[in-house]
């Protein structure tokens, strides 16, 4: 039978590489592969959601973590006052691995105009 795990999983459980900047009985944190700003970090759940849009009422706990700990790593990388967090929620915005993630982007300027980039 194929491999069903999604690639977070599989970072997850350390049969692909990754650093691991923060682990928790919920969530992982690691650098985005192919970052857009100088610190590209991406708070993962363990468990598999494969979209936002895909949570349950029983995953609030769980989503309110991952807020807290975007933030929490986003000062523990320096960010100071000024990071974005962001998640790509299906194809059309440009989600590519479902297992959801949320993006965390600093050490960079932000056109504050605009939340597109
Ligand atoms: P999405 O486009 O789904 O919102 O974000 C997926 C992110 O995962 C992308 O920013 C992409 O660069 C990152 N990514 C894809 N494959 C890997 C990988 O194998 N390792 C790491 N660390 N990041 C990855």
């Amino acid at each position: 039978m194929a491999d069903e795990k999604t690639l977070f999983s599989r970072i997850a459980d350390g049969d692909l590489p990754a650093e691991i900047l923060h682990r928790d009985e919920h969530c992982f944190v690691i650098k985005d592969i192919s970052p857009q700003a100088p610190t590209h970090l991406l708070v993962i759940p363990i468990k598999p959601i494969p979209r936002l849009v895909d949570a349950t009422l029983a995953d609030r706990a769980l989503l309110g973590h991952l807020l807290w700990v975007a933030g929490d790593i986003a000062k523990r990388a320096g960010c100071g006052e000024a990071f974005r967090l962001v998640i790509n929620n299906g194809a059309g915005a440009g989600q590519t691995v479902f297992h959801l993630h949320l993006h965390v982007l600093g050490n960079t300027q932000f056109n504050e105009a605009s939340l597109l980039g």
